[in-house]
């Protein structure tokens, strides 16, 4: 993938929506309706969703179109042209098959057993959320997926629900425990804003990002083997963290409920490994909240330190960083026009996310794609997007 202009982007997502729009008609003969439904990066805000905490993810204009047509029977015929796999389950198959089609029938199914949505369909699908790097390309499947089916069946549920039905589709089908946060941004995303999210209570607020920065996600290119492992162990070390404070708050029920005072007043009762984790948490709590103000008083700066910050807690006390990030990010704080940068997801490998001033972002990505070249051998993929909305139905442009 290759790095665009809004503009050429634009054009890009209208011819993806019209070759897509051909190649159903070829293989079905018959006019499908289009729905859509976009990556995210997640600007502040990691690891704290299963502490039921604060998270800022935004929308990006990448995204999963799903062409769909209702079929008589009951069969689901799917097909993605970016594996170039056609796959074929009659009503009866209901176990998973553990491939990419999981992320479909697991709508499918979810959907049809909650919401009598159709059981037969022919579906084709393509996407440019690059796959497995971080920017939730399987809660873009999702979400189009599910958006897809309601469409052709005539039921309406409400963006919370979808995000929910997805979720657990993820949880239960596919096999992958993943907080909501990837299924709620695909749902609820709004052109030039992120999106502060209360992953307890699913409360949001929309914040309007400078119009003067862009978005710039870098790609490491690697995916350490551990990222699995290390994930559950660092939401293990959490719930220990939380039962181990309960002991001295038993109001409390997730780190979301401590605040740092509270974690150093209780310091010694922690293994020191968990009280870094807990800090992490915490920290980055408050972190999200004060990004959230700083963006609405136009502090590009002050949003920026809040970014690293981040990093530098996600590297040194919840240690899921990698030495391909920190490289990434150092290049982003040399390089010109950088407000701010950080790793994004759950690490070990996968992007960075930076906020660039707009006048700046070519040069930004030279710099830094150049340096990165040169010390790990390979070029990092840059993918530049302002926030863009989330989910819904393609009309067809004549
Ligand atoms: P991420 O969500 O970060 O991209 P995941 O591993 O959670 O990474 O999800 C990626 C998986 O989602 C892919 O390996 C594939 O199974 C599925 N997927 C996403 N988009 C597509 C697509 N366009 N076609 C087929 N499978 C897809
Ligand atoms: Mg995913």
């Amino acid at each position: 993938m290759t790095t665009s202009h809004p503009a050429a982007m634009a054009a890009s997502n209208a011819n993806a929506e019209r070759s897509l729009r051909e190649e159903f008609r070829r293989r079905f003969g018959v006019e499908p309706r289009i729905f859509r439904a976009p990556g995210r990066v997640n600007l502040i805000g990691e690891h704290t969703d299963y502490n039921q905490g604060y998270a800022m993810p935004a929308a990006i204009e990448f995204s999963t179109w799903v062409a769909i047509a209702p079929r008589d029977d009951a069969e689901l015929h799917i097909s993605s042209l970016n594996l170039g796999e056609e796959r074929i389950f009659g009503s009866d198959e209901t176990v998973p098959a553990h491939d990419w089609t999981d992320y479909v029938r697991g709508v499918a199914h979810v959907l049809g057993a909650g919401h009598g949505t159709r059981a037969g369909a022919n579906v084709v699908l393509w996407g440019n959320v690059p796959l497995g790097a971080g920017l939730s390309s399987s809660a873009s499947l999702e979400v189009a997926t599910a958006v897809a089916l309601l469409g052709i069946s005539d039921c309406e549920l409400d963006r919370e629900e979808i995000a929910l039905l997805c979720q657990r589709a993820e949880n239960e089908f596919v096999g992958a425990r993943c907080g909501v946060m990837d299924q709620f941004i695909a749902a609820h995303g709004e052109a030039g804003h992120g999106l502060l999210l209360d992953c307890r209570s699913l409360q949001y607020k929309l914040v309007p990002l400078p119009s003067e920065l862009t978005i710039v996600i870098a790609n490491t290119m690697i995916k350490h083997r551990i990222a699995g492992g290390e994930y559950n162990r660092r939401r293990a070390e959490c719930e220990e963290g939380v039962s181990i404070l309960q002991r001295f708050l038993p109001g409390i029920r997730a780190l979301r409920d401590v605040s740092l005072e509270q974690l150093e007043e209780h310091r010694a009762e922690l293994p020191p490994v968990l009280y870094r984790r807990c800090r992490h948490v915490i920290s980055e709590n408050a972190r999200v909240l004060r990004f959230a103000a700083a963006l609405r008083s136009g502090d590009c700066s002050g949003a920026g330190e809040l970014m690293l910050a981040s990093h530098e807690s996600l590297r040194n006390d919840y240690e899921v960083s990698c030495r391909e990030l920190d490289t990434l990010v150092s290049l982003a704080q040399k390089a010109p026009g950088t407000a701010g940068s950080r790793m994004t997801g759950g690490g070990f490998g996968g992007c960075t996310v930076s906020l660039v001033r707009n006048a700046k972002v070519a040069e930004f990505q030279d710099a830094v794609a150049e340096e990165y070249n040169r010390i790990f051998g390979v070029r990092p993929e840059m993918y530049t997007t302002h926030a863009a909305a989330g989910a819904g139905e393609v009309t067809r442009e004549e």
